[in-house]
């Protein structure tokens, strides 16, 4: 079935130009800008290809300056004082008239909240293809972007094509791909006009935004995460993580299933494609399953620790070590081992 398919697909044209949407929040270019295009060049760098970024916002010198010189080949920039502040009417309205003016093939997005509902409402106003929370790209033997995804619940990685439409739209979690340090290009820069915003009545005013106050260590900033999964299965049990984690001087953070339970804040403490990608020296998780959409997000982990009651648990299958047992007696014991050890003998991360 899937070999008729990839016999009969007809690609429109080859990839020739991504275009890369360059967000800035409070005046700093977001780092996901920098990943994408990273990855961008890794695929399509020698194949002739264009990168270009987008920008959308006020008149920023430092920032246009810091695009030119971040590796691409063009510039394409929306001024308007209208964009000051993330709008989704605004922006992507700016964002649509970017994309018709540069014309990609291919257009990255960070899957910001911005950029998860920017990619796909232009999805739906351009009439392609959009693939979301992508876990990885790649270029498949034809030349087509294959874009990864975890699917049927995370039992297994999808290859997603946008074989007859373009641009292609694929977003991707900040933390996925490393920023490499790419040299500068020559580098053109097209102003686009602002007038379309004019034209906009929109039905939201932004009146600012507020970041949320909070003393935890966020998980993509820490050296050893502890993550909760459904596995440990009550609030209670969650509070002994967060000591844990506070006796290692590390994040807690926890599944999709644990974020749903109210067993962590918010989206920021969710590890996976439609969380955070972490990057810790130490990550040990307890009762979690090791479904796709989690483990995309764990796998530059320097060391992974696993506990779970199930000896054929998929999260062993990518752990360097194991404990089978109950959750919480675990971390009953880890924590009392901890507390026990005071700072002279406690184990110790290295930076
Ligand atoms: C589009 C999409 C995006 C998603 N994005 C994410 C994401 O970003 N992050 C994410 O985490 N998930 C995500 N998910 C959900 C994901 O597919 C899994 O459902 C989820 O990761 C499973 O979480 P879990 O391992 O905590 O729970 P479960 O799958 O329920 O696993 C619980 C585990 O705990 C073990 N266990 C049970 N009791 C105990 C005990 N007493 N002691 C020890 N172990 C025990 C069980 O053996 C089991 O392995 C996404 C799903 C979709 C469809």
């Amino acid at each position: 079935m899937r070999q008729g398919f990839l016999k009969e697909r007809r690609w429109i044209v080859a990839i020739k130009k991504i275009l890369i949407y360059a967000e800035v929040f409070d005046g700093v270019l977001l780092p996901g800008y920098r990943e994408l295009l990273s990855k961008a060049k890794e695929i399509f760098q020698g194949r002739g290809a264009v990168f270009a970024a987008a920008y959308a916002g006020p008149r920023n010198a430092v920032i246009a300056e810091e695009l030119r010189q971040s590796g691409i080949h063009e510039l394409y920039v929306m001024n308007s004082p209208l964009l000051d502040l993330y709008h989704p009417e605004y922006h992507l309205t700016a964002l649509e008239m970017i994309v018709r003016e540069a014309d990609p093939d291919v257009l990255l997005i960070t899957a910001t909240r911005a950029g998860e509902e920017m990619s796909a409402a232009l999805g739906v106003r351009l009439k392609t293809g959009v693939t979301a929370h992508c876990a990885d790209l790649v270029l498949s033997g034809d030349g087509e972007l294959t874009q990864m995804v975890p699917a049927f619940g995370g039992k297994v990685v999808g290859e997603i094509f946008t074989p007859t439409t373009r641009p292609r739209i694929a977003s991707v979690k900040s933390g996925t791909f490393m920023a490499a340090d790419l040299d500068a290009e020559e580098c053109r820069e097209t102003e686009v006009s602002a007038a379309p915003l004019d034209a906009l009545n929109p039905s939201v005013e932004i009146v600012g935004f507020e970041k949320r106050a909070t003393k935890k260590m966020p998980i993509t900033a820490a050296d050893v995460v502890i993550c909760g999964g459904y596995g440990v299965a009550t609030r209670e049990n969650f509070r002994i993580l967060e000591e844990v984690a506070e006796q290692l001087s590390g994040a807690i953070g926890g599944t999709r299933p644990a974020l749903d339970a109210g067993w962590i804040e918010d989206e920021s403490g969710m590890i996976g494609t439609s969380g955070r990608t972490v990057r810790p020296k130490v990550y040990i998780g307890f009762g979690v399953s090791g479904a796709a959409h989690h483990v995309c997000g764990i796998k530059d982990a320097g060391t992974i620790i696993s506990v779970n009651q199930d000896p054929d648990a998929e999260i062993f299958e990518v752990s360097d070590y194991k404990a089978i047992g109950d959750a919480r007696a675990v971390a009953q014991a880890l924590r009392a081992h901890l507390a026990r050890s005071g700072d002279e003998t406690a184990p110790r991360i290295n930076p």
